[in-house]
């Protein structure tokens, strides 16, 4: 189980600029959600809060009943993937998918399985051995997602992850992600901008605005009332 509740959640970065006012949800186990909003309304500011990459400054965050505000990231069971990819260059596909699980300090024979495993899923097992420069676009965000996903996280974030792809390949990592989410069962927050992704993959979906939530409703709800 991997509820995630947001209860009352605010940002305050330290120049004083108030990017998150008052966030109030519950997402439940294995939902996927989706935020939408304009630039600047603090979708990624609250995404990272929930990583533990960004500190809360009032409200609670709590996974799984445990209040996570002050946890490590490393401790949350979370994982994230990046608009950016964020790969390490200087290492191969399988270094960058190992890194993680480094740091975890899992026995070999595990990190090993896991890499493999996630390989498959993403179609990389021919790409283990190159480094990023080496890969396609969308063959560096299937690594960026297979690094995430070799943690095993209960708790997925995915920030833009397909905006830097072309609409033919974003259309089809769209199946791939909606795939990937029957398999693992990770609960969901996925940013993006795209209404055909929020529309596909989304169980929810959150407007954000200035900050603050406006609505939180189903697709069907959101884009298809007259
Ligand atoms: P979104 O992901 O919705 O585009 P962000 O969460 O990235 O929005 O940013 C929300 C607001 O917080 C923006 O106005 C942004 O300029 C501001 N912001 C982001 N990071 C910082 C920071 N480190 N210090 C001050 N303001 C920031
Ligand atoms: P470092 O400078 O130590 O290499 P990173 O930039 O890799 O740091 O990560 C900064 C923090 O974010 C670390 O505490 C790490 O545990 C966490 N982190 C790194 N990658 C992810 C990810 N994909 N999802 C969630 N947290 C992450």
């Amino acid at each position: 189980m991997s509820e995630v509740i947001l209860n009352h959640i605010q940002k305050v970065y330290p120049n004083g600029y108030q990017a998150v006012k008052d966030f109030n949800m519950e997402i439940k186990d294995q939902e996927f959600i989706i935020f939408v909003g304009p630039s600047g309304c603090g979708k990624s500011t609250t995404l990272r809060m929930i990583a533990g990459l960004e500190d809360i400054s009032g409200g609670t965050l709590q996974i799984d009943g445990v209040v996570c505000n002050d946890k490590e990231p490393k401790d949350r069971n979370i994982a994230m993937v990046f608009q950016n990819y964020a790969l390490y260059p200087h290492m191969t596909v399988r270094k960058n998918m190992e890194y993680p699980l480094k740091i975890a300090k899992l026995p070999k024979e595990e990190m090993d399985a896991r890499i493999d495993h996630a390989a498959k899923i993403l179609g990389l097992q021919n790409l283990l051995d190159r480094k990023p420069k080496a890969l396609s676009g969308g063959q560096r965000q299937r690594v960026a997602m297979g690094r995430a996903i070799v943690r095993n996280p209960k708790v997925l974030l995915m920030d833009e992850p397909l905006s830097n792809l072309d609409a033919k390949l974003r259309g089809q990592m769209r199946i791939e992600i909606a795939r990937l989410h029957k398999e693992l069962k990770a609960t969901t927050i996925y940013v993006t901008h795209d209404q055909t992704e929020a529309m596909t993959l989304g169980d929810r979906i959150v407007v954000m605005s200035d900050g603050e939530i406006q609505q939180i409703d189903t697709p069907q709800n959101l884009y298809e009332k007259p």
